[in-house]
């Protein structure tokens, strides 16, 4: 049943439970982006959820472009999955033992990402992207990394990390807390920028264990590692005997059934990264990620290799079930050619309406990921993301929110549209934004 888009009457429920909130747990909320502390005012709690819309405590409803970050490629809610995991949860929550679903799930993987030979499953992209830079270092035994400005990878100590003075320097912290000794073997580059890469490797390639990239990234809104760019990161790794790790936990069964790799691979001929990370998408929205790479590499895990990972959670029987629902509703047919069409209808309409309106815009998708500028031209890096008018972007952020549209409460984020978007949820979301510009 679909409750009237009304604006609340009376004291904000929003507004009550944040204040609750902030008395017990840190800024009233348990990740700091959902604080709305970038665009100002009031965290929306949730309330429910069904397919592409969300209500929150004030009753109020809106067409969801963030979708858990990223997991939600179905919609809240789809039938299969939930029917799925309420048989799993009948079977018993958690047994810290091997189950039948944790093959299944693996066999799944490594059928729809072929540089894949084996993985292990764990229960967050943090621990994913953590345990891959540890197995990467103990297969190599090197350890220098290299990670890009923008990118995410987890909060990690190693991986929260900026660029240092030079690139005979390593990285500062970019957390409290992260001991500068920790993050003195990570080396932070710039993205896109080959020169840069290419004087990295000639100054420390033999003792650099691996670089991690997001291919696509979506921590600094939408940013594509260029085809040049990738290929020569493959063939610096490749002669250096680097492993390229790509951290798909947000890419990863989003922007293609492949991932990026899958996309990348379509202009790279032969194309396959050393490692993968995966996450989001491969829970449905529970608890679960994943690592993986050659059987050579990923032998070196405990319990056959000298490599220490280990999880009580890992594998949950649940998240398993809803993993699994989920990848296997994204395999019909033509999944991913409406999901993209979609995605770029929104991106389209955005567009359209910002050129009539004379409003700067620009825009991206892959699949069933996006994101939008107020800029001229499509930033290539960190620093030009970075570049965009932040109160303009909060207050389209607010404008839209009003109307019922909920993005990213922030401007290096990207956007996600789901399966279960409409073409009606695209055309109300265009014509907001049409709304708007035209008063700016
Ligand atoms: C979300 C994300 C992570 C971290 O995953 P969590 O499950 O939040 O720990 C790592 N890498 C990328 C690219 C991500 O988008």
């Amino acid at each position: 049943m679909e409750l009237p888009n009304t604006k609340p009457s009376g004291p904000s429920r929003n507004e009550s439970l944040f204040q609750r909130a902030k008395q017990l747990i840190p800024g009233g909320v348990n990740s700091p982006v959902r604080a709305f502390k970038a665009v100002g005012g009031t965290p929306r709690f949730v309330q429910r959820a069904a397919g592409a819309h969300f209500w929150d405590a004030d009753g109020k409803r809106y067409i969801d472009y963030i979708g858990s970050w990223g997991p939600m490629i179905l919609g809240h809610g789809h039938p299969a999955v939930v029917e799925a995991v309420q048989a799993a949860l009948l079977e018993g929550f958690s047994f810290g033992a091997p189950t039948e679903r944790e093959v299944e799930l693996a066999e799944e993987i490594v059928k729809l990402v072929p540089s894949l030979e084996m993985v292990r499953l764990v229960s967050s992209g943090t621990e994913a992207a953590m345990s891959a830079i540890r197995l990467a270092r103990g297969a190599t035994g090197r350890s220098k990394i290299i990670k890009f400005e923008g990118c995410y990878h987890g909060h990690a100590d190693a991986l929260l990390v900026k660029a240092g003075s030079g690139l005979a320097t390593f990285g500062n912290p970019t957390s409290a807390g992260v001991p500068p000794e920790v993050v003195q073997h990570t080396l932070v580059l710039e993205y896109n920028h080959i020169a840069q890469l290419e004087e990295a490797f000639a100054l420390h390639g033999n003792t650099i264990a691996c670089l991690m990239i997001e291919p696509i990234a979506g921590n600094m809104n939408f940013v594509r590692a260029s085809i040049p760019f990738m290929k020569r990161c493959r063939e610096l790794c490749t002669a250096h005997g680097t492993l390229l790790v790509f951290d798909e936990v947000m890419t990863g069964f989003r922007v293609a059934l492949g991932g990026a790799q899958s996309v990348y691979a379509r202009s790279i001929p032969g194309f396959k990264p050393d490692m993968t990370v995966l996450g989001k998408v491969i829970g449905g929205g529970m608890p679960l990620a994943a690592f993986g790479g050659s059987r050579q590499v990923m032998e070196q895990l405990a319990p056959m290799g000298p490599v220490y990972q280990a999880g009580t959670l890992s594998g949950n029987p649940v998240a398993t079930a809803c993993g699994l629902a989920t990848l296997r509703e994204i395999q019909k047919p033509d999944f991913y050619h409406t999901l993209s069409a979609r995605t770029r209808s929104l991106v389209t309409g955005l567009s359209a309406a910002a050129s009539q309106t004379g409003v700067p815009f620009c825009t991206d998708s892959e699949g069933g990921m996006f994101g939008f500028f107020l800029l001229d031209q499509l930033p290539q890096n960190y620093a030009t993301v970075m570049t965009t008018d932040s109160p303009a972007f909060n207050r389209f952020f607010h404008a839209m929110l009003d109307d019922g549209i909920y993005y990213a409460p922030a401007l290096y984020e990207a956007g996600f549209v789901s399966a279960a978007h409409t073409a009606a949820d695209i055309e109300a979301t265009v014509s907001a934004a049409h709304r708007y510009f035209s008063r700016m």
